[in-house]
């Protein structure tokens, strides 16, 4: 039996699934919390009840052992040992362009990957503490580094490319990399299979939008186009993100809010998007109320959100030359038929028809779109663990 350990690791929590590989199915899933703060651990085996764990976990080798014990445990673990966890996938935010795949990971990886912290400062020491403590208490069990960037590094210079000094990509990698990439990648292919094609022959916009959102363009199976930048904060509007802006607005702002660049960069990274619109929440559930209470701000942050997402549609469907299919994933693309219907209602113009009783669903496969629409519209659950989980069994054999 084949089973793959995937980590998520972030400063202070580690998300963790164990998944059976000959049969696909999540044997066991859970979140330690709170790590270096005081530590709670959240295990729930398949099928039975969530078991919460309240002990001290000052560091995340702390934090791995009680993922262990609660995987191993008799009364409420999956597995007898750690023996049979033939490999562990490590979730990676960002391989620079360094990585254009999944990779075992090694020393030189590991420098490599130490490399690219510069590029993505809060997520990738978080994640690399975690491969350090997996290999720590796993000692011999093959890991694999799985990153956010990878399956965009196929993307042409002119998409990648910002019109700055040439200079800066040379000197200092300043290009898009695109995030939510194993996203991206699984809820493409999935496309593919539903509508009973390979991934090379279609052309699919695929929208994840979450508290993090992202937009891509998927070009017969390859990442060419996506909205996020050198880091997640370009692109759409997300929960607490600007996405898209002027960047002289900086400059300006910080002269009349006597703001430096990191009480900037804080407003534009956790004061912004929906949130700072709506002046109510970032969570799209508080902005559905609101609108009910009619509630102006909620109005304004839903709308304002939902143009964003349409004309990366339309901007997407001019870069690929027309598009076959476009999926929805994630918290909000999975749970909110009012959005997806409002965002799809701007593309009418080619051919886009929803069917209100298909949209009438969430957080399972769908074809959303009406029999006769040109475009064939998706629901597509994400399952970034799955693919983290794929990828490892390849590299390791
Ligand atoms: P994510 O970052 O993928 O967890 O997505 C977070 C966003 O998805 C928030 O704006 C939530 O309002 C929305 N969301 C998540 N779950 C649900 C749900 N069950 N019903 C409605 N919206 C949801």
């Amino acid at each position: 039996m084949k089973k793959v350990l995937v980590i998520n690791c972030g400063s202070s929590s580690l998300k963790y699934q164990l998944i059976d590989m000959e049969t696909e199915a999540v044997e066991a899933k859970g979140l330690a919390e709170r790590i270096g703060i005081d530590g709670r651990l959240k295990h729930t085996p398949a099928g039975k009840d969530t078991v919460v764990i309240e002990e001290a976990m000052p560091d995340h080798n702390k934090a791995v052992e009680l993922v262990i014990g609660a995987l191993t445990n008799p009364e409420y673990g999956v597995i007898k040992d750690m023996s049979e966890i033939t490999a562990v996938g490590h979730r990676v935010v960002h391989g620079g362009e360094k990585f254009n795949s999944s990779v075992l990971i090694n020393e030189d990886v590991i420098k490599a990957i130490e490399e690219c912290s510069d590029l993505a400062p809060l997520h990738n020491p978080a994640n690399l503490i975690g491969i350090r403590a997996c290999q720590k208490l796993m000692p011999g069990t093959p890991m694999v580094a799985v990153f956010d960037t990878a399956f965009h590094q196929t993307m042409p210079e002119k998409a990648f490319l910002y019109a700055i000094p040439y200079k800066y990509y040379e000197q200092y990698g300043v290009r898009r990399y695109g995030f939510h990439g194993t996203s991206h990648r699984y809820v493409s292919e999935r496309v593919a299979a539903l509508m009973g094609k390979k991934p090379e022959e279609i052309r699919t916009v695929v929208c994840h939008l979450g508290n993090g959102a992202s937009v891509c363009a998927v070009d017969h199976g390859k990442s060419v186009d996506t909205s996020m930048g050198l880091t997640p904060l370009e692109g759409l509007i997300m929960g607490t993100r600007s996405g898209d802006m002027d960047p002289a607005i900086l400059s300006y702002l910080m002269g009349k809010e006597h703001m430096n660049i990191d009480q900037m960069m804080d407003v534009l990274n956790k004061q912004s998007g929906v949130l700072g619109l709506s002046g109510i929440s970032s969570d799209f559930r508080d902005i559905e109320a609101g609108q009910k209470e009619g509630k102006a701000g909620a109005k304004r942050a839903n709308d304002a959100f939902v143009y964003r997402v349409a004309k990366f549609i339309g901007a997407y469907a001019a870069a690929m030359n027309g598009i076959d299919a476009i999926a929805f994933t994630a918290g909000l693309g999975e749970n909110n038929a009012a959005v997806r219907k409002e965002i799809c209602s701007y593309l009418e113009f080619m051919g886009v028809k929803i069917c209100d009783k298909r949209n009438a669903v969430r957080g399972t496969e769908a074809l959303i779109s009406t029999d006769d629409s040109k475009v064939s519209v998706f629901l597509i659950p994400t399952n970034e663990e799955l693919m983290i989980a794929r990828d490892t069994m390849e590299l390791v054999g």
